[in-house]
């Protein structure tokens, strides 16, 4: 199973368990800003020493947060109709420029990482909260 395969499957899966919001982008962005901070969380805790990296308990949250935020990025990714491999090979060849070739200000041209001439399957109103007054 590729990336590209895994953001397939994330959006299939999203699509099937919450169907109400596996298009808004809105709401996918909260949702990978939550587990990046329940992530963040554990990292704190383990910071201050209230839990310990050496309890196997930890790491397995770390793992699931990890996996978390891996699904949201990979609907993220789904909804913008990006070519994730495509996406992550353009962004390393610009890290390797910019970070081993010392001054160069090229920048990536992202659009090769774009499947579909159409726009993102979801809509400016998505992003407005639906509420009933
Ligand atoms: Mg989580």
């Amino acid at each position: 199973m590729d990336i590209n395969d895994i953001v397939r499957q994330c959006r299939t899966d999203s699509a099937i368990y919450f169907p109400s919001t596996s298009d808004d982008i809105g709401h996918m962005t909260l949702a990978l800003c939550g587990e990046t901070g329940e992530l963040a969380n554990v990292i704190k805790k383990i910071h201050r020493g209230s839990l310990s990296i050496e309890d196997e308990d930890v790491v397995a949250s770390i793992a699931g947060e990890l996996a978390d935020i891996l699904i949201y990025l990979a609907n993220m990714i789904g909804l913008f109709g990006f070519d994730a491999s495509e996406l992550y090979k353009l962004k390393r060849q610009f890290n390797n420029e910019r970070f081993l070739d010392a001054g160069s200000n090229h920048q990536p041209d992202l659009d090769a990482a774009v499947q579909s001439d159409e726009p993102p399957a979801f809509g400016p109103t998505s992003f407005i909260p639906q509420r009933d007054v």
